[in-house]
């Protein structure tokens, strides 16, 4: 009597296995890029995908492991592997739960400042009916405090809200009292280029809780040429503000934003050391966008998404080594794509969500008491273009907005998981419907993606992203740690 049953009692068995929804893409190394329907990203031959998409899978081995593992496949009838998906799917479309909790006041729409890349078609300084009055703030605020999220984050731009100091001082201590009647908690933003930050708004900030968020564009001859202004020293002005904040708010308090020009390109790691320099806790390494005088002056059209992503890449290359050298410091787009990537979470950033988050994310109440969309919305209406308007503060209420029939309209018809080109695309998942930028690139808020520089850049960092992540183990732990 044989002692020990025959081999291939050992063997695994054959199951009946069905495919999940999955989605590849062809790489430049004739591999593809494979992902499922929650954006888990691996890279196979095409051999081996026609033998997953085929369920000619050998059980047992280690092709038919990773496609079970990353839900490419699974047993026929098996409930656990679409409770999973749907459970995750569920976290990673959790930011519907939270509505529009950014609330923006364009409190004027005057600036001291004259960049030909400025989004927002800013007037000048003497211009008094550019300001926003108190009443329409009121009813600004009592909209946003109206939004059913319990956290609400209020952020005061223009022009250059200091300009219009004075109703920022009064909104405040008003919202406050609001928010603690309604039961909401309230963070506030001033978006300003600091030229006017003096102790007494600083002293204001402190008091009331206010951060900073201000524009840096580099080393002083490439912020100056950017940013003009009257005795040629905004650079001079806002690396004082950022220190002089930094002394009283905090650190964490002040962040900053940089614009690309044609001039950056090639600059990327000096630009870098410029935010080193001033101990900011990362950078944010962003395009020019296609709205106000960036178009007018044609600014926005003298770089393509191709150079932009050379410059993109150099940068991110520069910033990994300096992580490498033991400084922390991450490059927020990069940090909010690989959180989309590597984790479930839910993130707040508007561009990247599909329905997308217009209105929906974020709500502006301009000076003049019109209601946007977006912040691209009301740059566009500046330009002529009321597509984005929801309407006037004036008889509105929360409801009314976001249920208007032009903000439903244009976040259905832009969907990315139906709209063409992006329902097919493997990096579906961690992209994002940007119904402004190819309304204001295309005259359509869906687009052709083929031809959208938003969809190259965007393909362009996530192909990047998935390379630094195979390319180098100290390199992948870094980014990782960007994502948590
Ligand atoms: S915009 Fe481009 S990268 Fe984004 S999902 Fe659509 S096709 Fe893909």
């Amino acid at each position: 009597m044989a002692r020990f049953q025959p081999v291939s009692s050992f063997q695994p068995v054959a199951e009946e296995l069905v495919l999940l929804p999955l989605r590849f893409e062809r790489t430049k190394d004739a591999r593809f890029i494979v992902s499922n329907l929650v954006g888990d990203l691996i890279t196979l031959s095409e051999q081996q995908l026609r033998e997953v998409v085929s369920l000619n899978l050998d059980p047992g081995s280690d092709l038919y492991a990773l496609a079970s593992e990353k839900f490419l496949v699974m047993k026929k009838g098996s409930r656990a592997s679409l409770q999973l998906l749907a459970m995750r799917l569920r976290s990673r479309m959790a930011f519907l739960q939270h509505p529009t909790q950014l609330h923006i006041l364009v409190v004027t729409l005057r600036c001291e400042h004259s960049c030909p890349y400025c989004q927002v078609s800013r007037q000048s300084t003497d211009r008094g009916r550019y300001d926003m009055p108190w009443e329409t703030a009121v009813r600004a605020v009592e909209v946003a405090l109206s939004t059913p999220s319990k956290y609400i984050k209020l952020e005061f731009q223009g022009g250059e809200p200091l300009l219009n100091f004075e109703l920022i001082e009064r909104i405040v201590p008003h919202a406050k009292k609001r928010a603690k009647t309604l039961d909401k908690e309230l963070q506030f933003v001033i978006t300003t280029n600091l030229a006017l930050l003096d102790e007494h708004v600083l002293a204001f900030c402190l008091t009331e809780d206010i951060q900073i968020s201000t524009s840096l564009d580099g080393p002083a001859d490439l912020h100056n040429r950017n940013r003009p202004r009257p005795g040629g020293n905004s650079h001079q002005l806002a690396i004082a503000g950022i220190r002089r904040a930094q002394a009283v708010l905090g650190k964490h308090r002040v962040g900053a934003l940089m614009t690309t020009t044609e001039q950056s390109l090639g600059r990327v790691e000096e630009i870098v050391d410029e935010y080193i320099r001033l101990e900011m806790d990362g950078i944010f390494l962003r395009p020019l966008s296609p709205y106000g005088f960036a178009v007018k002056t044609k600014q926005f059209f003298r770089y393509d998404a191709g150079e932009w992503l050379r410059f993109y890449e150099q940068g991110l290359r520069y910033i990994l080594k300096i992580n490498r050298d033991g400084r922390y410091f991450p490059e927020f787009y990069a940090a909010l794509i690989l959180r989309r990537m590597l984790t479930d979470r839910r993130i707040g950033y508007v561009d990247l969500r599909s329905p997308a988050g217009i209105g929906l994310g974020a709500l502006v109440y301009n000076y003049d008491g019109k209601v946007f969309a977006s912040d691209e919305g009301r740059m566009l209406a500046e330009m002529g273009d009321r597509s984005f308007e929801l309407g006037a503060l004036e008889g509105a209420t929360y409801v009314s907005l976001i249920l208007s029939d032009k903000l439903v309209d244009m976040v259905s018809a832009s969907l990315t998981q139906c709209a063409p080109q992006c329902s097919t695309c493997v990096f579906e998942p961690h992209c994002g419907a940007d119904p402004v930028y190819h309304h204001a690139t295309q005259g359509d808020p869906v687009g052709i993606k083929p031809l959208s520089e938003f969809c190259a850049r965007q393909k362009g960092i996530m192909t990047l992203l998935m390379r630094l992540l195979e390319e180098s183990p100290e390199d992948a732990a870094i980014l990782r740690r960007w994502a948590a």
